[in-house]
């Protein structure tokens, strides 16, 4: 019987092995290794990090938890998860079953590329969900924003605060109300409908240059940013019963507490501002909620007293 398992080895549950390792937890962390942002070429913003590869990220987190004997890391899949009496029921690929008092997802969200000609070719080299995370390599270039209606204007307006060059390119009708439209122009954005082609570049060395579009016309680009919507979740969150919010994120209560008993969410499963320095705090704040429950709960059963001198 672990005290936690938990199902993702990103910053969130990276973070959250590490402090409960720290706490003398017995941990089976579960990875998968298929991460968020794993096409892309950095983390931005993480504080003593900026810039690092993600795969050093993770590398350089595995390497701090080896230090914490009480944590224990398998690189598989997590297949089914159920809550059991006051425990819960985990499945992994293997076949195996493990048992845990506690579980904490820390599954991350799966993105799909918009639905464009070559956006997955460049989907993290050239085309971003994110400004923050990649607007300040591409700062005063001109960029193209993506997204049709009220999105649309939101993302192009977002990104003049990267560059005064932006165009908005909505793949077809573009949605925007007249309001929108001379909001946008006020703004300098010109708007492009026309279905797109193709882009042109390389992914591996030098990113977007160009946005081809049908009938001829084209746009020279340094990056896409695309209006973001809604992601996948693991399927484990509708297994466990989890409530889902609007966003397609879980709604999580006081340090990453689910509906479910016993069940934390942390990391972007659960919110709705997705860094990766964010994940790895709600994966500490999640860490501190488990140990402290974990506590409370050997304290009711006794399993803290001495005997009796
Ligand atoms: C293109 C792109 C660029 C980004 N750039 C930045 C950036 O520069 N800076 C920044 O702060 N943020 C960036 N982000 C956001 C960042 O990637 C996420 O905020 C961060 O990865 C979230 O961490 P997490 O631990 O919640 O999930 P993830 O890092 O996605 O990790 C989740 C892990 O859980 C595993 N998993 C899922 N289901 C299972 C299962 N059933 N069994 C076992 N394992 C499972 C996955 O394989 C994965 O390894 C970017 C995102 C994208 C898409």
């Amino acid at each position: 019987m672990f005290d936690v398992v938990i199902v993702g080895g990103g910053p969130a549950g990276l973070n959250a092995a590490l402090f409960l390792g720290r706490a003398r937890r017995k941990v089976l962390l579960c990875d998968a290794g298929v991460p968020r942002n794993r096409r892309s070429r950095w983390v931005s913003g993480f504080l003593t990090r900026d810039g690092v590869l993600p795969h050093d990220l993770r590398r350089l987190a595995r390497d701090e938890l080896v230090s914490y004997p009480s944590v224990e890391i398998r690189d598989l899949h997590v297949t089914s998860a159920a809550r059991e009496d006051d425990a819960f029921a985990v499945e992994l690929e293997t076949g195996d079953r493990v048992s845990s008092r506690k579980l904490l997802l820390a599954t991350g969200l799966m993105d799909d590329a918009p639905d464009f000609p070559d956006a997955r070719h460049f989907y993290g080299r050239g085309v971003y969900p994110c400004p923050y995370c990649d607007g300040w390599e591409h700062k005063d270039e001109p960029l193209v924003a993506f997204g049709r209606g009220a999105a649309g204007r939101g993302i192009a307006l977002e990104l003049t605060v990267w560059s005064r060059d932006v165009t908005l390119v909505t793949h077809g009708s573009s949605e925007l109300s007249d309001a929108q439209r001379r909001d946008l122009d006020r703004h300098g954005i010109a708007v492009v409908e026309d279905p797109i082609l193709a882009l042109d570049g390389d992914p591996d060395a030098g990113g977007l240059r160009r946005v081809r579009f049908e009938g001829g016309r084209a746009i020279e680009t340094a990056a896409l940013f695309f209006a973001f919507e809604a992601c996948r979740q693991s399927g484990l969150i509708e297994q466990l019963g989890v409530e889902v919010g609007d966003t397609g994120a879980v709604t999580t209560g006081q340090c990453e507490r689910t509906n479910v008993p016993g069940l934390y969410v942390a990391g972007d499963a659960s919110r709705r501002v997705q860094f990766a320095v964010v994940a790895a705090a709600e994966g500490a704040m999640a860490a501190f909620a488990l140990n402290t429950e974990l506590l409370q709960d050997d304290l009711k059963h006794g399993m803290r007293e001495t005997e009796p001198a």
